[in-house]
């Protein structure tokens, strides 16, 4: 019985925290956040002893990752379509550039602009 409660006990831990590793690999990813130590924090809540235990390590991690993680909105990419931190000027996953410069004012401007809303100029980049 005991042995039993164990191994329940460790498939809901590892459910949980792969879980959340899954969602904070996503997340961190997304902007350009260090997401290789965030794994390395779930693999410590992991061994943290006792369900309730790895439970509130758990809500302590995200408490400190959404507090400290980039702030902004995720929007996609438009060569590769995963969802992208929006003040970042290239994409983590395929590395190419999401933000046009304009080649006047040297300003970063949205890929979808044909226009400067800085100088309104049209001459931008265009890779
Ligand atoms: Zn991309
Ligand atoms: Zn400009």
């Amino acid at each position: 019985m005991v042995k039993l409660n164990t191994f329940v006990e460790l498939g809901i831990k590892l459910v949980l925290t792969a879980g959340s590793a899954f969602f904070l690999y996503r997340d961190a990813r997304a902007r350009d956040y260090s997401w290789l130590m965030w794994m390395i924090i779930c693999i410590f809540v992991f061994f943290t002893p006792g369900l309730i235990g790895s439970f509130f390590a758990l809500l302590l991690v995200f408490a400190i990752y959404f507090s400290t993680r980039p702030k902004g909105e995720l929007t996609p990419c438009p060569h590769c379509n995963k969802r992208v931190h929006n003040i970042l000027a290239f994409c983590p996953f395929c590395k190419r550039a999401v933000k046009r410069e304009c080649l006047r004012c040297h300003e970063t401007v949205a890929w979808d602009a044909v226009i400067c809303p800085h100088c309104r100029s049209t001459n931008l980049t265009d890779s």
